[in-house]
């Protein structure tokens, strides 16, 4: 049987692959500064010697100019859909910053709008989360971010199944500390947003502490709870789910080896763990090929990997009807 994923933590920009890029000049006119093919995929995939998160976020930069208007992003939300949903994913999370893509002078509304335009488009089961940014000055692109998933927010209450379900903190990690965030959060808690951080990738325990303390209900990573055993008992006890990407963390560095990847460690103390591909197209792999690298690593089983699903289940933003369906079809 073919297998079935779900993926809880995927960037729109960081899942536009080649033939998505094309797709999306050709639809906006726009000529990619590239030569041929090979040179396209290597301005759109992370090399080999990828020293850091930093660098690694320098990859956004093309597959960002192209999500500028409101029908490459409805397009871009499309074919990223159809792209997995080939790769076996039943559902998704797919998570952009609206503040990135004002360039050409779309407001954050209209970038969502078009967002979930392009949601409709394919069946897939799929959910938008919108991310705040870890940058300098951008608080009230933060907070305004904040302010609009409240607007667009579905819950068990919507007449809607899909849509806007929570939010996200992205970004250079160790150069702006989770906890200057904490306006931020402490207005999505007020509104009611639940709320996922990155954190522990590129900064250490102390930010996936912060992170729990504003409330996240999810970490993005958080493989450096590996260094806190009070913390990772803690992860345990309130059953925060690690969304845990383990290319990502090879290629900026968040681990040296795959060996050294912590997932037996947080299973073994009873923390939920997911995992996701981060940004498929820029560390060029997909959900089979991250499954499979763990199974080969860690000895994961087959019951091990039916409770590593469950577990994205369980912890997915989407309504409990959406969760009772993808539960039966695994
Ligand atoms: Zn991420």
């Amino acid at each position: 049987m073919k297998k079935r994923y779900i993926e809880l933590h995927l960037h729109l920009d960081g899942a536009i692959t080649p033939d998505i890029a094309k797709d999306l000049a050709a639809l906006q006119k726009i000529k990619l500064p590239y030569k041929d093919e090979r040179e396209l995929e290597k301005a759109l995939m992370v090399s080999k010697d990828c020293r850091s998160l930093n660098e690694f976020l320098e990859c956004f930069k093309l597959p960002c100019s192209l999500l500028q208007t409101k029908e490459g992003i409805a397009r871009a939300v499309y074919l990223v859909q159809e792209n997995i949903k080939r790769q076996g994913v039943v559902y998704a999370e797919i998570r952009f910053a609206p503040q990135l893509h004002m360039d050409k002078g779309l407001t954050m509304r209209e970038v969502i709008e078009s967002a979930l335009d392009g949601l409709k488009k394919s069946d897939l089961k799929c959910n938008l989360i919108l991310c705040c940014m870890r940058m300098a000055d951008n608080k009230e692109q933060n907070l305004e971010t904040v302010k609009l998933a409240k607007e667009y927010l579905i819950n068990e209450e919507s007449n809607k199944d899909y849509g806007v379900v929570a939010l996200d903190l992205a970004g250079a990690e160790a150069l702006y500390k989770t906890e200057q965030f904490i306006d931020v959060f402490k207005l999505a808690t007020e509104l009611n947003v639940p709320f996922t951080i990155h954190a522990g990738e590129a900064d250490g325990a102390e930010s996936v502490k912060k992170a729990v303390q504003f409330g996240a209900k999810r970490i993005g990573h958080g493989v450096r709870s590996v260094e806190n055993l009070a913390l990772m008992k803690a992860l345990s006890e309130k059953k925060i789910c690690l969304e845990m990407c383990p290319t990502s963390n090879l290629q900026t560095k968040a681990i040296e080896k795959i060996e050294d990847f912590p997932i037996r460690e947080f299973m073994k103390l009873g923390i939920p763990v997911t995992i996701n591909t981060d940004d498929m197209a820029i560390c060029g792999t997909d959900m089979g090929h991250e499954m499979n690298l763990i199974r080969n690593k860690f000895d994961i089983t087959d019951n091990e990997e039916s409770e590593i699903y469950a577990n994205a289940v369980r912890y997915s933003f989407a309504k409990n009807k959406i969760k009772k369906q993808l539960m039966e079809v695994q």
